[in-house]
């Protein structure tokens, strides 16, 4: 069903009267349920046969941490392709974070999904409708003292977004559209992929830009982010200072802190220096370890001190919490272990 545009929904039930491709919108994108059995106004056939033809996926697993504030899905599509996507409630935001692309290309060393290689993109309908399950389960079951709806995406589950860029926007453009979903609270997360960067500066949507960079030294960079090799960090950082100078959004640069690699503190005076430069707000996530590398995340105390170099340098920072440490939230790693089960 969501693969098939908004507007072209009619075309699925030719023999349907027109006024169903309204009704589908609505159950589809303003009022998601989680069975093609409760849309009840439409024929029982119709929704048997969206529920055998069309329906995006299925949940695989679900995981809860943070007393109830955090669920993590595993979504099987119907070619048997495991996304996952990560619910989080705020007491102002209820915040999703999203698949983009089965596995990702880019091989980050540090990161499940990268470990795990490209298997093949999302189209936007499987992209937007992880947003559709999460409303529809809200609707079943919000999570406790937060918004009954999803207020903020963020484009940072499983793949490169703007290494799949159509579907990305296609699914923004449905998100903003239909869903109720300001694009100020719409977070694209990018390693660098500089094409799509360019590309985004001309949307018409003030979206926010998230810029994975975990180094500043070109060498030291690479070695975490191989993809730095085909677009070096200046240009990533231009494309960065492009972004903020046309649209007045302040970018966040994301790093990754990894034990010995990239939590010294000539790292830290130089990703203040950047920031200031093009006034981006800086993320610090201390490291998820993952199956596959010995990485580890710093210790507190260093963890600490990185952060005060970094503020004494005139950087705006923000540790980020590690929500659902403990069901392997971090991006890529709950399929890990489905598929290893
Ligand atoms: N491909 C995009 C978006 C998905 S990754 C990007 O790289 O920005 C989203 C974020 O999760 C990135 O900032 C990435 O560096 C971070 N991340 C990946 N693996 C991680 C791990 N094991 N621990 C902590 N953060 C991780
Ligand atoms: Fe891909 Fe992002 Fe993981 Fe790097 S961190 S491998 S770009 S999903």
């Amino acid at each position: 069903m969501y693969t098939t545009s908004p507007e072209a929904l009619g075309d699925l039930f030719i023999d349907e009267p027109r006024y169903r491709t309204d009704q589908l919108v609505e159950w589809l994108y303003t009022h998601p349920v989680l069975s093609a059995d409760d849309m009840l106004n439409l024929p029982k056939s119709m929704r048997k046969q969206i529920s055998e033809d069309h329906w995006p996926f299925v949940l695989d697993m679900e995981q809860s941490a943070d007393n109830g504030l955090t669920k993590k899905w595993l979504l099987r599509c119907t070619d048997g392709s495991a996304i996952e996507a990560v619910l989080m409630g705020y007491p102002t935001r209820t915040t999703l974070c999203i698949s983009s692309q089965v596995g990702c290309a880019m091989g980050c060393t540090f990161c499940a999904t990268g470990q795990f290689g490209f298997d093949r993109h999302l189209d936007a309908g499987e992209i937007v409708a992880q947003v559709a399950y999460a409303n529809a389960y809200l609707s079943e079951s919000p999570l406790p003292r937060s918004p009954e709806r999803v207020t903020n995406v963020v484009f940072m589950g499983m793949g490169e977004p703007l290494a799949n860029y159509d579907n990305t926007i296609e699914s923004i453009r449905r998100m903003t559209g239909l869903m109720g979903i300001s694009a100020r609270s719409i977070t694209v997360s990018t390693v660098g992929f500089v094409p799509g960067m360019r590309k985004l500066i001309d949307e018409p949507w003030p979206l926010n830009l998230a810029v994975s960079l975990h180094s500043t030294i070109p060498s030291e960079r690479s070695k975490l982010v191989p993809i730095n090799d085909r677009y070096p960090i200046d240009d990533v950082i231009a494309a960065a200072k492009d972004y903020y100078d046309t649209k007045g959004r302040r970018v966040s640069l994301e790093w990754t802190l990894i034990a010995g690699e990239n939590d010294s503190d000539e790292e830290a005076i130089g990703l203040a220096k950047l920031a200031r430069k093009i006034h981006a707000h800086v993320n610090v996530i201390a490291l998820n370890p993952t199956p596959m590398s010995s990485d580890l995340p710093p210790s507190n105390d260093h963890i600490r001190r990185f952060l005060g170099t970094l503020r004494r340098e005139g950087a705006n920072v923000t540790l980020r919490d590690t929500r659902g440490k403990d069901i392997d939230a971090a991006c890529g790693q709950l399929r890990l272990r489905a598929d290893t089960r």
